[in-house]
C-alpha cells in the first residue's frame, strides 16, 4: 500500500489530489490548518475507498507545524506510522498586489510557503525513499514559472528548478520528481489572493480533476514538468521559443498572476 503526504489538502489542488490517490487505493496523510475540513475529507475518502487518513494539522509558517510535519515525514519502517511513499507539495497562496505595492511581510510568508517550507519538507522526505529506493515527489508550481510575472512566478521558478534538478539526483535511486505547472484552474486561490478575475475569458480557466489526472500521468510517464491543456502548452512553447524580452513583455501585460 503506497501512502502519500499532501500538504494544502483542505481545498483546490491538493483536496483533488487526495480524492483521485485514494480512489487509486493510497494511503493518505492530510496537511493544512483547517482541522474540520480535512477531518470531514479523510472521514469520507476513507468510507468511500477503505483507505487510511491520517489528518496533521499545521501551520507551515509556523516553526513548530513545520517541524511536526517533517518529521511524519522522516518516519522509517520501525515507526508505530507507515513510511511516506509520495510527498506532494502543493501549499501555497498568492498576494492581490505587485511587488511594489504589498507589504513586506506577506511577501515573505509567501516566499517561505512556497520555497523554503517544500525545500525543508522534501528535505525530512528523501532520505527514507531513497533508502527504500522507491518513492515520488510531485511539487506544485505553476505556468508564472516560465516568464517574469512577479515574486509569486519567481518563487514558483526557483520551485521548477529545484525539482528538475533534484529529479537528476534522485533518479539513480528510482525516486520520480515533478514540478506540476498548472495556469488558471478553478480553486479558492484566486478568492483567498483577492484577485478579480471575472474578466477572464473562460477558454483560460482549466478544470482542478484534469489538471490533476495529467500529473499523475505524467509523473508515472517520468516527465520532468506537468502543463495542462493547449493554452498552456501553447504558453510555455512560447516561453522557451520567442525572445526573452518579448516573452517578458507579452507575460507582464496579458498573462495571469498564477
Ligand atoms: P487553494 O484552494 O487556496 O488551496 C491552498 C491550500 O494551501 C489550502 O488547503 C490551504 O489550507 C493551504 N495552506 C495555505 N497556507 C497554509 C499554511 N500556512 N500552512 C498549511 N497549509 C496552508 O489553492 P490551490 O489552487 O489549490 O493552490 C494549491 C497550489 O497550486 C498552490 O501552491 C498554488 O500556488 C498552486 N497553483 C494554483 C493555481 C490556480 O489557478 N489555482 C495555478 C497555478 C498554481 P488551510 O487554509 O486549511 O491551511
Amino acid at each position: 500500500m503506497t501512502t502519500v503526504l499532501i500538504t494544502g489538502a483542505s481545498s483546490g489542488l491538493g483536496a483533488c489530489f487526495a480524492r483521485q490517490l485514494a480512489a487509486r487505493g493510497a494511503d493518505l496523510v492530510l496537511v493544512a490548518r483547517d482541522e474540520a475540513r480535512l477531518t470531514a475529507a479523510a472521514d469520507e475518502l476513507h468510507s468511500r475507498y477503505g483507505v487510511g487518513g491520517e489528518v496533521l494539522v499545521a501551520d507551515l509558517l509556523e516553526r513548530d507545524g513545520c517541524a511536526r510535519v517533517e518529521a511524519r515525514l522522516a518516519a522509517t519502517a520501525g515507526d508505530s506510522v507507515s513510511p511516506v511513499d509520495v510527498l506532494v507539495n502543493n501549499a501555497g497562496f498568492g498576494l492581490p498586489a505587485p511587488f511594489p505595492h504589498s507589504a513586506i511581510e506577506d511577501e515573505e510568508r509567501m516566499l517561505d510557503l512556497l520555497t523554503r517550507v517544500p525545500m525543508r519538507l522534501t528535505h525530512a522526505a528523501t532520505p527514507g525513499m531513497t533508502a527504500r529506493g522507491r518513492g515520488a515527489i510531485i511539487n506544485v508550481s505553476s505556468v508564472a514559472a516560465l516568464l517574469p510575472t512577479g515574486t509569486y512566478g519567481a518563487a514558483k521558478a526557483w520551485l521548477t528548478a529545484f525539482s528538475e534538478s533534484l529529479r537528476v539526483d534522485l533518479a539513480p535511486h528510482n525516486v520520480k520528481v515533478l514540478a506540476m505547472c498548472p495556469g488558471f484552474t478553478r480553486t479558492e486561490f484566486q478568492e483567498r489572493a483577492g484577485m478579480d478575475l471575472s474578466s477572464l475569458p473562460d477558454w483560460a480557466w482549466l478544470d482542478v480533476d484534469a489538471v490533476v489526472r495529467q500529473a499523475l500521468h505524467d509523473l508515472h510517464r517520468g516527465k520532468p514538468v506537468s502543463v495542462t491543456g493547449w493554452q498552456y502548452k501553447a504558453y510555455a512553447f512560447a516561453a522557451r521559443h520567442l525572445p526573452r524580452a518579448v516573452a517578458a513583455k507579452m507575460a507582464r501585460s496579458r498573462t495571469p498572476k498564477n
